[in-house]
């Protein structure tokens, strides 16, 4: 999500003249895009705006502006105790930061927080930031509505709102003609995507099938989905179409009912495996992965082995996996006890970390002889004779570089498997 808005900031700044460098040194302007859904991303922001200090000390034109959640949250903390901190922009402000920036230069503080219950930046095109040229986000909605007890985002965020289709759909069609091959729809909910089109409603599976229909080169992903409304219609639309791919991220957070309740997830532990088993059904050879949270208020030791027990059944393929960190703000942190201890939550998280890394191992496995279809993206991070490239499991490959280029689709026999990786060789 935040490289999606950055990618907007870009665009925002190029219009203005701007360009981008890769080196702190050389800015006039740094921007630091930032989340506060978890403290220890907070933690890091204030360490980075300590180390950015010096920067400023050797050029005295530099100005440095926190944009984002952390914005939103934080704005009078960050204004009274970091100096450094000229600008500070909430998620909704970013069309006003070319004023904000000119007000910083003229040597005043400069700040917009204000949530809207409009902005989708739909008009703007993102400048893309990833290296590959291959695989983009396009974000299809703002906010939330969900109000998880544990969760910030509808506080910082703002009110959920979905972006106009026909200009997702016209992005994902400018990114296919310049060569990507695999775009991810990117909401914070995004099977409640809806837009109203005089009488008609365009909901998220018409969204996707729009998206998937620009041309089956195309591969399709989303993010992320919540399980109280994966339904069965997105499931046929996905098993409809061969390009959206066949990897379903469903947090389930935790696998005991209880848990989920105080949670405010709306559903239950029954709930969720219905749908896992719909999706397995309606989707044969669909992954599904999930975000899982350890130590939740009044979290006993029977319901985190209901957590180990759900994802041992789900058998996810990959996971998300973090401690409860209280966030200021939320319901939890307004009615409930954080009162697991620390050391529990660790070793809880570290039971579950365990679970999953079995999990992955167990899925990566299953492909070792199998042949798979895969988009290169480019260069294996570990060594320059090999390719990297997803199924559409999301699972990453790697085989030794042959005359293939990013963006072509080639079939690869797997040969080895990690918990993180499969290897293999081009088929013939
Ligand atoms: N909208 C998505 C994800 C939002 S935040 C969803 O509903 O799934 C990403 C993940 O951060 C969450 O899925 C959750 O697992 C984790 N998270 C959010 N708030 C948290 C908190 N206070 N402590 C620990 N983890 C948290
Ligand atoms: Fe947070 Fe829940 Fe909304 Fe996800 S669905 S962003 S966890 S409130």
């Amino acid at each position: 999500m935040n490289v999606a808005d950055s990618e907007v900031v870009m665009s925002v700044l190029k219009d203005e003249g701007f360009c981008y460098t890769g080196e702190p040194g050389n800015a006039d302007l740094i921007l630091i895009n930032t989340c506060s859904i978890r403290e220890n991303a907070e933690q890091k922001i204030w360490a980075r705006l300590k180390a950015l200090a010096y920067l400023k000390k050797k050029n005295k034109t530099l100005k440095i502006g926190l944009i984002g959640c952390m914005a939103e949250r934080l704005r009078e903390k960050v204004l009274e105790t970091e100096k450094v901190v000229d600008l500070v922009v909430g998620p909704d402000a970013y069309r006003s930061l070319p004023g904000l920036i000119a007000e910083a230069e003229s040597g005043h503080k400069a700040v917009n927080v204000i949530l809207s219950a409009e902005e989708t930046y739909a008009d703007i095109a993102p400048v893309r930031m990833d290296k590959n040229g291959v695989s983009a986000f396009i974000s299809i909605m703002r906010g939330c509505n969900n109000m998880c007890a544990y969760c910030v985002v509808p506080y910082v965020r703002g009110a959920e709102r979905s972006r106009d289709p026909e200009t997702i759909v016209n992005e994902a069609r400018a990114l296919f003609r310049a060569g990507y091959r695999e775009v991810t729809l990117l909401g914070q909910n995004v099977n409640s995507f809806r837009w109203k089109n005089g009488e008609k409603e365009i909901l998220f599976p018409d969204l996707l099938e729009a998206v998937a229909l620009i041309d089956p080169k195309l591969r399709v992903r989303f993010s992320t989905s919540h399980p109280k409304d994966i339904s069965d219609s997105l499931l046929m639309t996905i098993a409809k179409h061969q390009n959206i791919c066949r990897h379903i991220h469903l947090p389930a957070q935790s696998g005991s009912t209880r848990i989920l309740k105080l949670m405010n997830r709306g559903y239950t532990r029954e709930w969720y495996m219905d749908r896992i088993r719909a999706i397995k059904e309606m989707i044969p050879g669909c992954s599904v992965s999930t975000d899982m949270i350890a130590g939740f208020c009044t979290e006993t030791e029977d319901d985190h082995l209901e957590s180990l027990s759900l994802m041992e059944w789900a058998g996810y393929d990959f996971a998300y996996m973090f401690r409860y960190s209280e966030r200021p703000g939320t319901s939890a942190a307004r009615r409930l006890k954080d009162d697991v201890p620390e050391e529990v939550k660790l070793r809880r998280l570290n039971e579950i970390i365990a679970m999953q890394n079995r999990l992955s191992a167990a899925s990566k496995k299953q492909d070792i002889g199998k042949t798979v279809e895969v988009l290169i993206e480019g260069s294996s991070k570990r060594s320059a004779d090999h390719l990297s490239g997803r199924t559409s499991q999301n699972k990453v490959v790697v085989f030794p570089r042959g005359i293939n280029k990013p963006g072509e689709y080639v079939s690869v026999f797997i040969e080895k498997a990690t918990s993180a990786t499969l290897t293999g060789r081009l088929a013939e």
